[in-house]
């Protein structure tokens, strides 16, 4: 009875957009709330960046530019898979997108059909189930825990696969844990595909450069070269270079994949902004030690995050190996209290403590908060002695 397609009746807006505003409007109205809600880095993004795009105006390279990307960035991007990742593409085998959004996006619909399963691991980016809802696929959701740090175990991965399972999702280190597969647990997981020739791999690099570890970073197609044909890899310049706003992302995969997102793309916005464009081949060309001070800061903020939380009674929190998150675990809170579940403590945190945190919910994993350290240190000071606050009241 409503006029609404059953397709966008399935799925609901992005959660973590929805506590970011919820804060910035309590904001607005005066109240006093600490937002660490934020997914996107609180840095500016780096100077040489910005002249190009400005470059770009004044030069006139405001027009259209090819659906899948101008040669000059699809061209850094495939030395930038080649320098880091020692992954070899052609310029036929990379997709620019209107961010990293965008790629998933092109992929779902270029590969599922009605009835095809996705298997995403919980806790997962906000987005990957309602995307793939969207193409009217099935998304499959294999829980995991502190206990394995969030990673999901190959006995799992191999119990969670069907004969209707076209798509794996990795994403490390990950959104919301931060947690990173290493090469052996990533081996593990290869393995186990090796047995399902009919399985794609998405692995989701988002968050490759805020890495903490003294291992560089690696993925699946790093790991297992001879699963590279049916894997996309997926990246962008959104984390990295604190450029969220400017929305490129960038996949590189099979190439007939490939022209089928593309098309896609060319049905639903074209070219990604010029403009943006030649700021992102700025980005991937040029110095890249900018990056170096904004993950000095994420680390520091991190071990102070972590280690403050966990002298909380009641709450739990792993070590992340990258990105700007935490993904404390509030199960023990939850039940002393008497709440519900993680969304009502949020919910206390924001009215009673003046802290905006995304419930756990949101990304398939109940009774955990995630924490956002993409803020000043005075911040976080101030959210964790909120936290501390009302934990003891
Ligand atoms: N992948 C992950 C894991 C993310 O956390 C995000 C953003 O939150 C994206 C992809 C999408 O990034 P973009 O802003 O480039 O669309």
């Amino acid at each position: 009875d409503t006029f609404l397609s059953r397709r966008v009746q399935a799925i609901k807006p992005s959660p973590t957009l929805a506590v970011t505003a919820r804060a910035a409007r309590l904001q607005a109205e005066g109240r006093d709330i600490v937002s660490l809600g934020a997914g996107e880095p609180d840095f500016d993004t780096p100077d040489y960046i910005k002249e190009a795009a400005i470059r770009a105006i004044r030069e006139g390279f405001t027009k259209y530019t090819a659906v899948d990307g101008t040669p000059g960035l699809k061209q850094a991007i495939v030395e930038k898979f080649a320098h880091d990742n020692d992954l070899h593409f052609s310029p036929a085998q990379v997709l620019v997108s209107v961010g990293g959004k965008q790629s998933f996006f092109n992929l779902c619909q270029a590969l599922l059909n009605p009835g095809d399963e996705v298997i995403v691991p919980a806790p997962y980016w906000v987005s990957y189930t309602d995307i793939v809802i969207l193409a009217e696929a099935t998304p499959r959701v294999v829980e995991t825990d502190m206990d394995s740090g969030f990673k999901v175990r190959p006995a799992q991965l191999a119990a969670a696969i069907t004969p209707r399972t076209k798509l794996l999702v990795l994403n490390s280190p990950s959104n919301p844990t931060g947690s990173a597969y290493t090469a052996d647990e990533l081996a593990a997981l290869g393995e186990v595909l090796r047995a399902h020739p009919q399985v794609l791999i998405a692995t989701d690099d988002m968050y490759e450069k805020i890495l903490f570890t003294e291992a560089p970073f690696v993925n699946i197609a790093n790991v297992c070269p001879d699963l590279l044909p049916r894997t996309v890899v997926m990246n962008g310049v959104s984390k990295a270079y604190a450029m969220t706003g400017w929305r490129i992302g960038y996949c590189a995969g099979p190439e007939p994949l490939i022209k089928a997102m593309t098309k896609v793309q060319s049905q639903s916005t074209s070219n990604p902004t010029s403009i943006a464009q030649k700021a992102a081949e700025a980005a991937l060309r040029g110095d890249q030690s900018v990056l170096e001070p904004m993950v000095r800061a994420f680390r520091e903020r991190h071990d102070y995050v972590v280690e403050r939380l966990n002298r909380m009674p009641g709450v739990r929190c792993l070590e992340s190996q990258g990105t700007f998150y935490a993904f404390p675990s509030f199960h023990r809170v939850i039940a002393e209290r008497g709440l519900k579940n993680d969304l009502e403590l949020a919910e206390e945190l924001l009215e009673k403590a003046g802290v905006a945190l995304v419930p756990g919910s949101a990304f398939g994993a109940e009774g955990y908060l995630r924490i956002s350290f993409a803020t000043s240190m005075e911040n976080l000071q101030k959210a964790l002695d909120r936290i501390e606050g009302f934990l003891g009241s």
